[in-house]
Parts: C-alpha cells; sequence; structure tokens
C-alpha cells in the first residue's frame, strides 16, 4: 500500500491549494472529494456572481483571468478545473472519507470505496454541505428548497423567500425578474449583508411593492398550497408553491467529532487548531478552509484562507527535516 505524505479531505478551492502545495514541495499526496470538483461551487445558484474579484480567487499563484471583475460560478469552475489538469492534481472524486484513526505515527483513513494510509491529513471540507434548517411543521415537503438553483423553474410560481443576506436577495431578485410572485420573509428588522451593486436593486423592488416583505417575521408553517407567517401584526397566511430557504448551512460537525478534532463547547463550535501550523489537537491533523470558523461561516472565505495551505505545507516540510536531523 502507498503510504502518502499528506491525504488532504476536500477538493474545494482550499483543498486543491494544499494539493499544489505539496506537489511544488515534492511530497506525495492525494485529495479525496465526496462530489465532482469543486463540489460546493457547483452547487452554487446557477447565475451566481463572485463578490471576489478574480485575482483573489487564484490558488497556488496561478492567475485567473476574467473579463468582468468579478467571476461566475461557470468561470470559476472552469479555473479549478484547468488548474487540476494542467498540474495533474492527483483527486479521487465522489468518494466520500468516513473514518480516520491513527496507528502509530500514522493514520488510517477510509472512505465508501476502500482504504488509504497517509503520515498527514488536511481537512478542507467547507460548510455546504448541511442547510441551516427552519424547524417548522411541513419543512420536509419538496417544496421547500435549501439550495437554489434556476430562476426559470419559478415562473409564475408564488414563492417565499426566507432570509436577509445575499443569497435570500439574490434568489428573490432573480425569480421576480423571471416571473415569479415573491414574498420575502426576514427575521430582522432589516435587510442584511448583501452585494452593494445589489442591495439598492433589492430595496426599490421592496419599495415599489414589486417584492412583498415581512420584516421582524418568521415563516411558522408550511403546508401543500400554503404557509403561515408570524408578523407583528398577527399571523398571515398566504397561498404558496415553494419555499426558498436561504438561511445558511453549517459545517458537518459530526464528522469533525467523529474523527476526533475537538470543537469549542458553545455554540460558535470552532473547531480546536494552532493559528501558526493550522494542526488541531490531533499530531499531524490540519484544518484548511471556510471549515475553520465553525458556525462563523463568514470569517473565512478564499481570499483569506488559501494561505492556510501554503502554512501547513510549510509547517510539514520543517518537521520532517528536524526529524531528519
Ligand atoms: P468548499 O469549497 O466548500 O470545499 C469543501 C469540499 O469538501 C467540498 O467539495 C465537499 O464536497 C468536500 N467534502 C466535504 N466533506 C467531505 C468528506 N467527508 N469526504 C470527502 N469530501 C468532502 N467565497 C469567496 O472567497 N468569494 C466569494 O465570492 C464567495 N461567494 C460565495 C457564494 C455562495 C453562494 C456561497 C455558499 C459561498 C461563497 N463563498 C465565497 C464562500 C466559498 O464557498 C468558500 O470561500 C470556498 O468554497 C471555500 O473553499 P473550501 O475549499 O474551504 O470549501
Amino acid at each position: 500500500d502507498t503510504t502518502y505524505d499528506i491525504l488532504i479531505i476536500g477538493a474545494g478551492p482550499i483543498g486543491l491549494a494544499a494539493g499544489l502545495e505539496a506537489r511544488k514541495a515534492g511530497l506525495s499526496y492525494l485529495i479525496v472529494e465526496k462530489g465532482c470538483l469543486v463540489n460546493s461551487i457547483y452547487n452554487y445558484p446557477l447565475n451566481m456572481t463572485f463578490f471576489s474579484t478574480a485575482d483573489r480567487l487564484e490558488i497556488g499563484g496561478i492567475p485567473f483571468p476574467s473579463i468582468h471583475a468579478k467571476p461566475t460560478r461557470a468561470e470559476a469552475m472552469e479555473y479549478y478545473r484547468r488548474v487540476a489538469d494542467k498540474f495533474e492534481l492527483n483527486i479521487n472524486l465522489f468518494e466520500e472519507v468516513q473514518h480516520l484513526e491513527p496507528i502509530g505515527e500514522q493514520y488510517h483513513i477510509s472512505t465508501n470505496k476502500g482504504s488509504y494510509v497517509a503520515r498527514h491529513v488536511v481537512v478542507a471540507v467547507g460548510f455546504y454541505g448541511i442547510p441551516n434548517l427552519l424547524h417548522v411543521p411541513g419543512e420536509n415537503q419538496p417544496k421547500v428548497r435549501h439550495y437554489y438553483f434556476d430562476p426559470h423553474y419559478y415562473y409564475r410560481q408564488k414563492v417565499v423567500v426566507v432570509g436577509a443576506n445575499n443569497s435570500a436577495a439574490d434568489a428573490a431578485l432573480e425569480t421576480w425578474r423571471k416571473g415569479a410572485d415573491v414574498t420575502m420573509v426576514i427575521r430582522q428588522p432589516e435587510l442584511g449583508s448583501i452585494k452593494y451593486w445589489t442591495k439598492p436593486d433589492l430595496e426599490n423592488r421592496i419599495k415599489a411593492g414589486e417584492i412583498k416583505t415581512y420584516f421582524n417575521a418568521s415563516l411558522t408553517e408550511v403546508r401543500e398550497r400554503e404557509v403561515d407567517i408570524q408578523t407583528p401584526e398577527g399571523k398571515l397566511t398566504l397561498e404558496n408553491d415553494f419555499v426558498i430557504a436561504m438561511t445558511g448551512y453549517q459545517p458537518d460537525f459530526s464528522f469533525l467529532e467523529r474523527i476526533g478534532i475537538k470543537l469549542t463547547e458553545d455554540d460558535k463550535r470552532h473547531p480546536q487548531y494552532h493559528p501558526e501550523t493550522m494542526e488541531t489537537n490531533l499530531p499531524n491533523v490540519y484544518l484548511a478552509g471556510v471549515i475553520c470558523g465553525g458556525m462563523d461561516t463568514h470569517v473565512w472565505f478564499i481570499e483569506n484562507s488559501r494561505e492556510h495551505a501554503v502554512k501547513i505545507v510549510q509547517h510539514i516540510v520543517q518537521e520532517e527535516k528536524v526529524a531528519q536531523v
């Protein structure tokens, strides 16, 4: 059996960045990804534009040319695919890592397809796999969507969009423009964090009454043809075809706990790692990318977490040198 220097869990931008660094350092590595390449980006809304400019999405110092300042989902997939190809990154796709077990100085990693041995493990599993649920009756119906994809689908449909941030704003504006009857339900008294070029558009649609919006309100029940909303003026029942719940996502904490990474006890659930080396409480197991924030999923993004890959590989190389002396 091959023993890899590094096994990287997740082929998101940061897992790929770790692969590039390992390759540069001449270390053997394998990236194991449960879905397709850059699976999270693949599952973004079809027409999504990044809030970051192209240069800030680059990994391994490889230029990301984009004519517009902010690249689209499709351009990002093109970029990361070309990078993986050009550098012949060693990636197993559609293979999910399930367990990690220390055996002496090494780790035994088991997946749904096989098992591997590695001396170091990089956990770059992101947070887009598990939606924050509303916890209301009827939420399990197929008409309730926690991932929004294409606005055309909602043409002439009565849509409720739950949430106050970027994803909710995009879903509300896009579906409204493609002929949906849109109502936003927002728990807070005002709109939340929305891209500066999108916010005025939404504010104007709300002012004009084109997108109906209830602030300080929450969805309380979903039924086949209707929804209930609790507003400051009392309970409302609206006719409804679809609910798009843009209430955020959370890391797979049970996976982190299962493999032995410690999380803080509070509701932030920050995973434990050393800020300089990125090493967790498990020796030679590192964290990289947006997963580092726990429930604070907005703290880390590509431009400020791609350097995790560099730090980790530097640390591994230094440790190897020390071990050889
Ligand atoms: P991810 O890209 O989430 O990659 C993690 C990977 O691990 C996934 O492919 C997942 O399938 C895989 N995985 C998980 N568990 C396992 C397992 N057990 N076994 C194997 N594989 C596993 N960030 C920006 O910097 N700029 C932006 O403009 C931006 N826009 C965003 C817009 C939206 C709609 C969303 C949801 C996020 C946005 N982000 C943006 C955040 C962005 O998703 C992250 O910055 C980026 O994807 C983080 O990369 P990552 O590699 O840490 O995690």
